[in-house]
């Protein structure tokens, strides 16, 4: 029989406790096998998310998470009504939206069995907004169980963390996501292994990059940009592009969604229909999805900027490779010519310092620092021999 936890890539380790959860929820109370309160934590791309709607969707399941019946289909696509997945457009989970979540699911569950509630950024929870969310974690013999996501656990409160059940994902495999994007998504092997391998094991990412031409032309003129540094000027042309390009791609990607979602909405509100409330109502609500939409193309940008900075440091992780005779281990085995010439130009030391450069950028640009400026600091760094 077909599962839902089988389509989790390379998290063989959890599947067994999750399966067990589930069995013990059948009898309706809780055990040591099946608490309320559950943190999946992993790196980006690992799968968090898609473990916890794997969970929610057995939870809900009369047969423990078919995949194909109505509840496991509706709990995946967001339309059960037991089922709540919370994501976040903008950078921070705030306490009024708390708040009107626990208004949401103060109810019993409508199907009798468990109300399942998944929190994919649990790390951009505000103080407040996670101290409201304690006190509902807390609340003794209630029928919802919380399915928090965050990278790492330290990235959850403590007060939080410490009632929730712990369940870390690992990264899966090249070879494991080699497999699934052949598998799942017919893509041919040479594609798949390539894509598996520059995309260090996010599945999302890898099947983006093995689906998507010009997003591989794109990641081509990143890779390119260490070779490019030959002077001062050359450096912030570097960081325009870089982030000229993140941009672009994270523009192409919310806007045919930000038109989807106004679409939607307006026929929510019945379009064109007339009488001066329903117009108001209609007007305001667009106004705010406007809004959210906003601070949402601003995450986008970011989260794309790290991709990138994330792609330039396997450059000079490939460089330390060939240095150290390893070459066979390159990540970016397309550019094996240009990185092998490269790299007797430069030290150990030098390439181990551009790499903790970027990660420095990263860390600042998660802590909001202005992209442009960061990536054009980045890149004079990187220019230095
Ligand atoms: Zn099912």
């Amino acid at each position: 029989m077909t599962s839902v936890f089988d389509e989790l890539v390379g998290q063989e380790h959890i599947t067994d406790i999750l399966k067990g959860a589930v069995s013990a929820s059948r009898t309706g109370s809780e055990s040591q096998e099946m608490t309320h309160a559950w943190v999946f934590t992993g790196p980006p791309g690992s799968g968090r998310s898609s473990a916890a709607v794997a969970f929610a969707q057995a939870l809900i399941c009369s047969k423990q998470g078919c995949g194909a019946c109505n509840e496991c289909q509706s709990a995946a696509t967001g339309g059960h009504p037991d089922v709540e997945v919370v994501r976040t457009e903008g950078l921070s989970i705030k306490v009024e939206e708390i708040r009107e979540l626990l208004t949401r699911v103060a109810w019993a569950p409508s199907m009798g069995g468990w109300r399942v509630v998944v929190m994919e950024d649990a790390d951009r929870l505000t103080e407040s907004a996670a101290n409201a969310l304690l006190k509902a974690i807390e609340e003794p013999g209630t029928r919802t169980v919380w399915l928090l996501c965050a990278p790492t656990l330290h990235d959850v409160l403590p007060t939080i963390r410490s009632r929730c059940r712990h369940l870390q994902l690992r990264t899966p495999s090249i070879d494991a996501v080699t497999r699934v994007l052949i598998k799942r998504d017919n893509i041919s092997p040479t594609m798949a292994e390539f894509a598996a391998r520059v995309s260090q094991g996010h599945i999302g990412r890898a099947k983006y990059l093995a689906t998507n031409e010009s997003v591989r032309s794109n990641r081509k003129v990143i890779m390119k940009l260490p070779l490019q540094l030959g002077s001062l000027a050359a450096a912030f042309q570097a960081a325009q592009t870089l982030v000229g390009i993140a941009t672009e791609e994270a523009k192409a990607s919310s806007e045919s969604r930000d038109e989807n979602e106004i679409e939607k909405l307006q026929e929510a509100y019945g379009k064109g229909a007339t009488g001066r409330g329903v117009a108001t109502g209609a007007a305001k609500a667009v106004k705010e999805l406007e809004k959210e939409q906003k601070s949402r193309a601003t995450r986008m940008v970011r989260d794309s900027i790290d991709g990138a900075l994330l792609d330039l440091a396997t450059f000079y992780r490939d460089v330390m490779m060939v240095k150290s005779g390893a070459a066979d281990s390159m990540i970016n085995s397309d550019m094996r010519t240009e990185i092998k010439d490269y790299a007797p130009h430069i030290s150990t030391h030098s390439a181990v310092q551009k790499m903790s450069a970027i990660m420095e950028a990263r860390n600042q640009l998660a802590i909001n620092a202005a992209p442009l400026v960061t990536c054009e600091a980045l890149m004079c760094e990187l220019a230095r021999r």
